[in-house]
């Protein structure tokens, strides 16, 4: 059992909303606030407050967690695409009896302008770029890479914060270390200067990368979006002062005021 007295809250981090709602809870008094992350990112900025990093060893694992920490609610704060750990905390949560908010951003959504095609997953995005596609950005996460390797005749600027490693065997390929946000010149300057074609990305939602929509819109770059997996039913806020606003009465009154 975890020594500290006080009320512990777990948000499941590795977004700008966990990072962010990080911020807001640390400072109350008498909140032990507890941000977890993968440990997918090399050098991952520290949230306010305590971090673990590292899986929890599944929905078991988590659930033998969360007494021995103490943790009065949990807040899903992961990305929209990190499913696995919104289903684990759903049935570790359930199982050991503690309240579980999803902080998730909005979708984006197509507007006039946009040259959408929405894929279920990388092989289906894949098959529409060979019918297709010439010079494409690929702004994905590294580890996802694979299904695109295998098409000789395109080029590929890949984008990732990280290296990938390795990198899978592509036939034609340049890769850009960045992480965002970015803003809209930078990213209509990236898609003309490489004559990209063809944008490849998923529906993470939020303002940090949503440049790159806007200069596909302006340049009529068609764009390969991946729809969001399926999640849990489960009580969902959008915003860091909504899920403030759920975690408050959830926690012992004595427990929340300013610190020192
Ligand atoms: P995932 O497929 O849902 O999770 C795979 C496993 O990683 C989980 O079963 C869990 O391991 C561990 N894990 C995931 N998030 C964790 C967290 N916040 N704290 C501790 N363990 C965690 O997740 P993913 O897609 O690989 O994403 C990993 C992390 O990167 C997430 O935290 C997510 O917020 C962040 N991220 C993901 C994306 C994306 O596109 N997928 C983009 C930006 C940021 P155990 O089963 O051992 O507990």
């Amino acid at each position: 059992m975890h020594a500290d007295e006080r009320q512990a809250v777990l948000i499941l981090g590795g977004t700008t909303e966990g990072y962010a709602l990080a911020g807001t809870l640390a400072p109350l008094a008498g909140l032990r606030v507890v941000s977890s992350l993968a440990g997918r990112t090399a050098s991952p900025r520290h949230p306010p407050g305590e971090l673990r990093i590292g899986g929890f060893g599944g929905a078991a694992g988590l659930a033998a967690y969360l007494p021995a920490e103490r943790i009065a609610a949990v807040i899903d704060a992961t990305h929209p695409f990190a499913a696995r750990m919104g289903w684990n905390a759903a049935e570790a949560c359930r199982d050991a009896g503690v309240p579980l908010l999803r902080l998730e951003r909005p979708a984006w959504t197509q507007v006039p302008g946009d040259r959408w095609e929405e894929v279920d997953d990388w092989d289906e995005a894949a098959r529409t770029l060979a019918a297709r596609a010439r010079r494409v950005l690929l702004a994905l996460g590294r580890q996802e890479l694979a299904p695109f390797a295998g098409l000789d005749d395109i080029w590929f600027l890949i984008r990732s914060v990280d290296a990938p490693d390795p990198l899978p065997p592509f036939a034609q390929a340049e890769v850009k270390l960045a992480r965002g946000p970015f803003t809209l010149d930078d990213e209509r300057d990236l898609l003309r200067t490489h004559g990209i074609d063809t944008l490849v990305c998923k529906n993470s939602g939020g303002t940090a990368t949503d440049a790159k929509l806007a200069a596909a819109r302006l340049l009529g770059v068609r764009v390969v979006m991946r729809r969001r997996p399926v999640r849990p039913a489960l009580p969902t806020v959008a915003t860091v002062a909504a899920a403030v606003a759920w975690l408050l009465p959830r926690t012992p009154p004595r427990s929340i005021g300013p610190s020192n």
